[in-house]
C-alpha cells in the first residue's frame, strides 16, 4: 500500500499507523517529529531522538564527542563569522552541510578560508560543519543490531574505499589490528547504548596514518557498505532489522567466507552517451560472485543502482575475482592492501 503524503501531514501519518504495528525508515531524513508522532501509537525503530542526531552532523559531532569518542576536529558553521573565526588547523577542510548531504553531495574540500566562505555561501548558507581534512590510512564501518531489551550483535568490520566521496569498495575478513577493531566495536556500542537506539546503526571511522580512530559519521539505518551481509554473513543486516522490529531474538552475524563488494554505479551503464545494459554474463561467470541489482528504471552516473559481491575463500581468490568482476564491468581496480 502506498500512503502519498507529505513527511509531516498529520492524516498521512495517522493512516500509517492505523495500519502498522511497527514502523521503520529507509532513510535519515524524515523529520524527526513525524517518528515520535509515529511513536505513540506504533513501535519504531529508529525513534525520532535518534534519527534527530544521526540528521545533523552538528548534533552528531556532539553527541559523538560527549561519549569521549574521537571525532574530525570541527567548528559548527551558523553564520560566516564561524568561518572567520575558524582556527588555523581546520584548514585545508572540508565544509559539509549539516544536512540532507550523501554520498559526497553538499560538501566542498577547502583549502583556506576565503575558499570556505564561497562555498559557505553557495550553499546558501545553511548550517554546515567545517572540519579538517584528515590524512587517512584507510576507513571502516561497523554495522550493530540493536533490540529493544538493549541486546545487540555487532558484524564484521568493513574496510571501505570511497571514489569521489561515494562508497566503491568494502572488504571484509582482513586480518587487521585486532586492539583497533576492538576500539571501533566498542565505540558503535557506545554510541549505541548512548542514543538507546533500537534498530541497525552504522558508524563510519576513519582511521589516521598515526593509527589513531576518529567517528566519521553514523547512518541510523542498513548501510551500504553492510550489503556484504546479504550473501557472507548467517543473517544480513535487513533481516536484523526486520528482527529487532518483530522483537525477535538477533541473529548470528558470523562470517560465512571473506567478501569483497563492489557497487554498481550508473556509469558502469554507459559507455558513449547512451545508455546500455552492462555485460551481466561476463561478471557472474566469475566464481562466486553474486548480483543486486535495485530495480531503479534509470542508470544515471553516480547513481546506486546496484552491487556485486564476491565470496570465498582464502580472501586473496576472493580478491583476484573481484578484480575480474571490476574489469569486465569497467569499475575502478578495487585495491588489495598489504601488511
Ligand atoms: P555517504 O553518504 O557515502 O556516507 P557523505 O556524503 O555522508 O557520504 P562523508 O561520509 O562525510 O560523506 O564523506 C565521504 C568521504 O569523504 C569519506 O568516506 C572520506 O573518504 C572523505 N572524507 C570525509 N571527511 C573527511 C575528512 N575530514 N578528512 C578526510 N577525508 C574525509
Ligand atoms: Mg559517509
Amino acid at each position: 500500500l502506498h500512503i502519498c503524503a507529505a513527511y509531516d501531514d498529520a492524516a498521512g501519518l495517522a493512516a500509517l499507523a492505523d495500519r502498522c504495528t511497527v514502523i521503520s525508515t529507509e532513510f535519515e531524513n524524515v523529520p524527526a517529529d513525524s517518528l515520535r508522532v509515529l511513536a505513540r501509537r506504533c513501535r519504531v525503530s529508529p525513534s525520532g531522538d535518534a534519527v534527530a542526531v544521526a540528521q545533523d552532523r552538528i548534533a552528531e559531532k556532539q553527541f559523538i564527542a560527549a561519549q569521549g569518542i574521537a571525532v574530525a576536529p570541527y567548528v559548527a558553521v551558523h553564520g560566516a563569522d564561524d568561518l572567520r573565526c575558524a582556527g588555523e588547523h581546520l584548514f585545508p577542510g572540508i565544509l559539509k552541510a549539516a544536512r540532507l548531504g550523501y554520498d559526497g553531495k553538499g560538501q566542498a574540500r577547502v583549502s583556506n578560508r576565503e575558499d570556505a566562505l564561497a562555498a559557505f555561501e553557495a550553499f546558501g548558507g545553511v548550517p554546515c560543519v567545517l572540519e579538517a581534512l584528515l590524512p587517512l590510512d584507510y576507513e571502516i564501518s561497523v554495522i550493530i543490531a540493536r533490540g529493544f531489551d538493549g541486546a545487540n550483535v555487532v558484524f564484521p568490520i568493513a574496510r571501505n574505499v570511497h571514489h569521489d566521496g561515494i562508497l566503491a569498495v568494502s572488504t571484509v575478513g582482513e586480518e587487521g589490528s585486532l586492539a583497533l577493531q576492538e576500539q571501533a566495536r566498542q565505540a558503535a556500542q557506545a554510541i549505541a547504548q548512548g542514543l538507546d537506539y533500537h534498530g541497525v546503526l552504522c558508524v563510519e571511522f576513519f582511521v589516521l596514518r598515526n593509527g589513531a580512530l576518529v567517528v566519521n559519521e553514523m547512518a541510523p539505518r542498513p548501510h551500504n557498505s553492510g550489503h556484504y551481509t546479504l550473501d557472507a554473513c548467517v543473517t544480513s543486516q535487513f533481516e536484523q532489522q526486520a528482527r529487532v522490529m518483530a522483537g525477535l531474538p538477533l541473529g548470528s552475524t558470523r562470517l560465512l567466507a571473506p567478501a569483497v563488494m563492489l557497487n554498481l554505479l550508473g556509469d558502469s551503464w554507459f559507455d558513449g552517451e547512451t545508455p546500455r545494459e552492462p555485460d551481466w554474463a561476463g561478471a557472474l561467470a566469475v566464481d562466486c560472485a553474486k548480483l543486486h541489482l535495485y530495480g531503479k528504471e534509470e542508470a544515471r552516473r553516480g547513481r546506486k543502482m546496484g552491487h556485486l559481491t564476491v565470496v570465498g575463500h582464502p580472501l586473496a581468490k576472493v580478491q583476484a575475482d573481484a578484480a575480474s568482476v571490476a574489469q569486465v564491468l569497467g569499475l575502478p581496480a578495487p585495491d588489495v592492501r598489504h601488511g
